[in-house]
């Protein structure tokens, strides 16, 4: 199905049905909002008791990427993101700093809230605080209650899956094997055992609690992402998403928690992004701690890279994050900068071409079939380097006229609404975090030098060696280009 519509002010392209993987029915579906226009979309955040992990930015640009592809194809998006701000980790740090939950916990969020915004992720909707919403989850722990999906024990309230049927339908798990009434309490526990979870949690000696109706302590952390997810969305909601490392237990147990309470589905729509992998040692060789966005960041890498490569590679599948793969997204984006630059410094011949108009509104349709393509961010780009480089093609030829830049500009804003990297603003953005990029250097005869070991190692077929060195080069911001005759050219980043 598809349908002739305007996108973004250009001329009428055809737009395809939306499609998107979901978790619940294992299927790729089309996409139709509950009320239509609009989507409500909650996103499992951080637990700020550190900085996020690179690998926690990956699933966050993920969900930005859909919000903003949702956005331009028309729908108002309301997106609510929890800060689980409470959790044994936060209890223990924040004991061991001396400083209470709220002090410790402020400083990751405000870190977290910085990160974001280097990397142009747009705010969500509503940012929820778990210890601003004890009275909304401790509600529907007594609802649940009322309803005989609770027991306590030793102060603490479990929730039954016994008595909740279809426990298991999101993330397939086999709860034949299940110990009866076998618990679990702590914040972090295996993934492999479907086990009765807790909702509310008895205070410890010395740690911080709330006194509620249902007894004082607090809450567990599944619970928060429901109460939260009904509170400002609905019984339903279209849209959930998270990491894949979040199915089991944490999305089945909010499941667990919603339907029980209000009988209806929760949510129609559960969006899954696939790991990050790094190969730690390689990346520690190479490129020291990458472990937050800050390190990363202060090893000269910039935001805009950062977005680009983990935007890159469409969400369900794995993300391999090497210093070659970062290399790789610094200089597409710099293409894509150039370009734009090209195009509004050059003098054309007056007029326009057909088949350049035609080749723009092709590529503007191919970057969203792309993306409507479950988020296939692979194709969109494809899309719009092929654009870049006929259009370069027809610069060159003298073949592109006045009359083309602006339709071929416009695929360009198309392509920035989603990917949001054009903007040459990445050395503010790090003097905004206070992070000076430390770029260790290395002089013309040192880098001589191991090119010509590197030249060694290849020449005895030790690729291992030669990837070795090439890496290390990078590290000092040298980019190797090697030539058919086996000769090398170098440059500095
Ligand atoms: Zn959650």
């Amino acid at each position: 199905m598809s349908a002739q519509t305007k996108l973004s002010g250009g001329d009428a392209i055809t737009k395809t049905e939306i499609r998107f993987h979901n978790t619940l029915s294992g299927e790729t579906e089309a996409f139709v909002p509950l009320v239509p226009g609009e989507v409500t979309s909650y996103t499992c955040g951080p637990t700020v008791y550190d900085f996020a992990h690179i690998g926690n930015f990956r699933t966050f640009v993920f969900q930005d990427v859909m919000r903003r592809y949702l956005k331009s194809r028309g729908f108002r998006v309301i997106q609510v993101m929890n800060l689980t701000d409470v959790d044994d980790r936060i209890i223990q740090k924040s004991a061991a700093a001396g400083v209470s939950i709220r002090e410790y916990t402020d400083k990751y969020i405000k870190a977290f809230l910085d990160d974001r915004a280097a990397l142009n992720l747009e705010q969500p909707e509503h940012l929820a605080r778990a210890t601003e919403h004890i009275d909304e989850m401790v509600k529907l722990i007594q609802r649940l209650t009322e309803k005989g999906f609770t027991y306590t024990s030793e102060g603490s309230t479990y929730y039954r899956i016994a008595k909740f049927p279809s426990y298991g339908k999101l993330s397939k798990i086999d709860v034949a094997g299940m110990q009866a009434g076998a618990r679990v309490d702590n914040d972090r526990y295996d993934k492999d055992n479907a086990r009765d979870f807790a909702l509310w949690k008895a205070p410890k000696p010395g740690e911080h609690f709330w006194e509620t109706p249902i007894g004082p302590g607090r809450p567990g952390w599944h619970i928060e992402c429901a109460a939260m997810a009904l509170k400002y969305l609905g019984d339903t909601l279209d849209i959930h998403s998270g990491g894949v490392d979040l199915t089991f237990p944490h999305h089945e147990n909010e499941i667990a928690e919603a339907e029980a309470a209000t009988s209806k589905q929760f949510v129609r729509y559960w969006l899954h992004a696939e790991f990050l992998l790094v190969d730690h040692e390689k990346m520690s060789k190479s490129m020291g701690n990458f472990a937050t966005l800050r390190e990363l960041f202060s090893h000269g890498h910039k935001p805009s890279s950062i977005r680009f490569l983990l935007a890159s590679v469409p969400y369900r599948r794995q993300l391999n994050f090497t210093p070659d793969s970062l290399q790789g997204a610094a200089s597409s984006v710099e293409r894509l900068r150039n370009f734009v630059a090209r195009i509004g410094t050059e003098k054309f011949p007056e007029g326009s071409s057909p088949a350049m108009l035609e080749r723009a509104a092709k590529a503007r349709e191919e970057f969203d079939r792309g993306l409507a393509d479950d988020l296939n961010t692979a194709q969109a780009l494809a899309a719009i380097f092929d654009l870049v480089r006929d259009a370069n093609i027809a610069m060159d030829r003298g073949e592109f006229r006045q009359g083309d830049a602006a339709p071929v500009l416009e695929a360009m804003e198309m392509f920035d609404q989603i990917f949001a990297v054009l903007r040459d603003d990445d050395a503010l953005k790090l003097t905004a975090l206070g992070i000076t990029p430390e770029v260790p250097t290395l002089s013309d005869t040192g880098v001589e030098a191991l090119i010509a070991e590197r030249q060694a190692a290849r020449k005895h077929r030790d690729f291992a060696a030669s990837d070795r060195l090439r890496d290390q080069l990078a590290e000092f911001g040298i980019i190797l280009e090697d030539s058919r005759d086996g000769g090398v050219r170098w440059k500095r980043k």
